[in-house]
């Protein structure tokens, strides 16, 4: 028999099929070792067939299978030929993103134990060896028990002794690495309301085969996804279950877990090599059913899958930012399409791209309108900071933050607030010369770190020593600009001496668990007042939380970029919602610059379609996206001089096109990228707004052109940050 085989080297110079001779009963999607240019590498077995297209006498045979089970199941393999044309990455790239890393690189395997148990009772023992009678009779009383732990016991002397003679007998049998051993939920499924009832019998009983759950925060979306998969489950099917952020997977797995116990299986970039092979493993098969992870778990190893779900389905994490720079929902749509099952989107506050395939039939749209019970939506009340300043408060909190902080913390409540700024201070800079200080490698400014007493480039992750003087001046009036999450917190233990007080964000979670352990201690209120950036933004549900502080409500209305104000809409609403979601009513506390601007207006009043509509006109009469494609080829390099001149090459090609196709063109440019500079390499691009999809693939053909090792050239369609 002869196998094809993809080899696992993601270069366009081999991006074919290699044929070896095979044992028979070699499974396609198992993994191999096969010699190559003199080496002996890792491959797939794509295909295995009698037949071989070189002469036989010029055949390689295959050297190695690593597992019975092949590694792949069936389905990436059209999977791969989609994603390797679509983003232009070689097949082996687009195979890789089946696997998790370790396994691929050999770095982890299966772990055993070895476990005894008694054989023979009547084995001979002599009278002088007491150790081995008191073994057996431990064994006796223990029935099964780890051999390691045995010999501790008892001596390893005296276990192998009774191994030999054959009184006891050992077996191997493979562990699997539990992650997350201590999320363990409680709760039944709970009596849907008729609002949750009539949302799954829309989706199990109309014909689309993508759904989009509108529903407002707290209106019981996370219940309707557990039973739709508790419902595809009694069929015999599996589940994709996909929540934007790591940090929310550990709380849906104990929901998970909860219900569906050991079918339920996490994948997770922060877990253990091990822990992660093993979860992988488990869904591979067949003793998991639902895999519930963040983006990549869209890969998840299952066969049959009976429905696939995306919670905050706006959430701009869901595109990839490294090659191949796929579309999370793109994917789902085509393992939708293969397996013939269901796509649900769920969000409080969708995409406008979402919406208006719901709101023009594509997809179909199930509204939830009220919270469960129909508990009111939080108040939102705005403070006018320019208001703020002009009586004299500099702080970075209103008049009114502070007076329902006060209520909350005496009533016994919880409080969060919520700033999308790490570190201290955000700048430094001379009050003499204007200097504030930079990153060498990125052309961005640091963050002053007040607990490590340094400054941060929040884009490589170097450090620097605060400078007590001016570098360029040599003057000592240093100024520190910009309120960030430490400084925030600081402020609020002066302010409320006795509040404890947590933090969230980048510099706080570490670890698989960072994140899971500083959201269990505020769920089990060991804490009054949680701060944080944009991680507690999404999804968390904390009964006791009833009022919710958003610093700097403007912020994110600053960029330039098309989707600042549905960024703005989406997060407010996101974390107005983590306010008042049991009993008591909830409070948010908006604080903002520009209190007239309309975005706020239309999420202060929870007017998602009023929104919508504004939203859509706009983009129509401009030519933004969904009614047009923003296009970037990036180009970025260590070496400036080269940089630019593959842009120059890369221009020189889109204008051609751009020639050739007037029409398809709104807008093309070159420039620098806004941040010049990252990790040490110079960045520039060409910006491109397209009527349609029609030319994109062209346009991924000049980008690998003009590619090189020393300059990447790479495609980003509607990216998700422009800078
Ligand atoms: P969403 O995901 O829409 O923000 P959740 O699913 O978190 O909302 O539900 C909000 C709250 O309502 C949770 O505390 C949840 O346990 C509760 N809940 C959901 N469905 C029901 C139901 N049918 N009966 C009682 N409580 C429910
Ligand atoms: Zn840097």
């Amino acid at each position: 028999m002869y196998a094809e085989v993809i080899v696992d080297i993601a270069h366009s110079q081999v991006d074919k099929i290699f044929e070896y001779s095979c044992p028979d009963g070699l499974k396609t999607g198992s993994r191999v070792k096969v010699p190559f240019g003199g080496r002996v590498i890792e491959g797939f077995v794509i295909d295995v067939s009698p037949n071989c297209s070189i002469p036989p006498e010029k055949v390689k045979p295959v050297k190695e299978v690593f597992e019975e089970l092949p590694a792949l199941v069936p389905e990436c393999f059209s999977l791969m030929e989609r994603i390797s044309s679509r983003y232009r990455v070689p097949k082996a790239a687009a195979l890789r993103l089946f696997l998790p890393s370790e396994m691929r690189l050999g770095k982890v395997r299966e772990i055993y134990k070895k476990y005894v148990k008694i054989n023979n009772t009547d084995a001979p023992i002599s009278k002088t060896a007491r150790k081995q009678a008191e073994a057996l009779e431990f064994l006796k009383g223990a029935g099964e028990y780890g051999y390691t732990e045995l010999c501790q016991q008892f001596g390893r002397g005296a276990v192998n002794s009774l191994l030999q003679k054959g009184a006891i007998i050992s077996e191997e049998r493979r562990i699997i690495r539990n992650p997350f051993s201590e999320v363990d939920g409680s709760g039944e499924f709970k009596t849907l309301t008729p609002a949750q009832n009539a949302a799954i019998e829309s989706i199990e009983n109309t014909d689309k085969r993508v759904h989009l759950i509108h529903g407002v925060t707290g209106s019981g979306k996370t219940e309707i996804y557990l039973q739709l998969i508790a419902n595809q489950l009694k069929l015999g099917k599996t589940a994709i279950f996909l929540v934007p952020e790591i940090s929310l997977t550990p709380q849906m797995l104990a929901q998970l877990r909860a219900r569906f116990r050991g079918e339920a299986a996490i994948l997770h970039s922060g877990l253990s090599a091990g822990e992660r092979f093993d979860e992988w493993w488990r869904l591979r098969s067949g003793e998991a059913k639902i895999a519930i992870g963040a983006r990549s778990a869209v890969f998840a190893p299952l066969e049959n899958l009976g429905v696939i779900i995306i919670d905050e389905e706006h959430d701009l994490s869901y595109v990839s930012e490294t090659a191949p720079r796929y579309s999370t929902v793109e994917i789902a749509k085509i393992r939708a399409e293969y397996n013939g099952c269901k796509l649900v989107l769920g969000s409080a506050t969708p995409s406008v791209e979402s919406y208006l395939q719901a709101d023009t039939g594509r997809y179909n749209l199930i509204t939830l309108k009220d919270r469960i019970n129909k508990k009111p939506m939080p108040e939102i009340i705005i403070s006018d900071m320019r208001r703020e300043v002009k009586r004299g408060n500099n702080s970075a909190f209103s008049a009114a933050l502070r007076e329902e902080l006060d209520k909350t913390l005496k009533s016994g409540n919880q409080a969060i607030i919520f700033l999308n700024r790490r570190g201290y201070s955000q700048k430094i800079i001379c009050r003499d010369c204007g200097y504030a200080a930079k990153c060498e490698s990125c052309d961005v400014t640091l963050t002053y770190h007040s607990e490590e007493n340094c400054l941060k480039c929040h884009y490589c992750g170097a450090k620097y020593k605060v400078p007590a003087a001016c570098p360029e001046c040599g003057g000592v009036h240093i100024r520190y600009s910009g309120t960030g999450t430490q400084r925030v917190v600081s402020d609020l233990n002066a302010l409320f001496p006795a509040a404890r007080i947590l933090r969230m964000d980048n510099d706080t979670v570490s670890g698989k668990d960072g994140h899971y352990k500083v959201l269990h201690k505020f769920a089990q209120k060991e804490a009054d007042i949680l701060v944080g950036t944009q991680m507690i933004a999404k999804g968390h549900d904390f009964p006791s939380v009833t009022l919710v502080g958003i610093l700097d409500a403007d912020m994110s209305l600053q960029f330039a970029d098309y989707r600042s104000g549905e960024r703005t809409f989406q997060l407010i609403t996101q974390v107005a919602g983590r306010s008042g979601r049991a009993e008591e009513k909830g409070k948010v506390v908006l604080q903002t610059y520009s209190p007239e601007n309309y975005i706020l207006r239309y999420a202060v009043a929870y007017d998602y379609d009023g929104f919508f509509k504004n939203e859509v006109s706009v983009r129509k009469t401009t030519f933004f996206p969904p009614f047009s494609l923003i296009c970037r080829v990036m180009v970025t390099g260590g070496d400036n001089d080269r940089a630019v001149e593959a842009l120059r090459e890369v221009y020189e090609k889109t204008e051609k096109l751009r020639e050739d196709n007037p029409s398809e063109f709104i807008f093309s440019g070159r420039m620098h990228s806004p941040i010049k500079k990252i990790q040490g390499k110079y960045r520039y691009q060409v910006l491109m707004r397209l009527k349609s999809r029609a030319l994109l693939q062209k346009i991924y053909d000049i980008a690998s052109a003009c590619s090189t090792p020393a300059v990447l050239v790479y495609v980003e369609e509607n990216p998700a940050n422009l800078s």
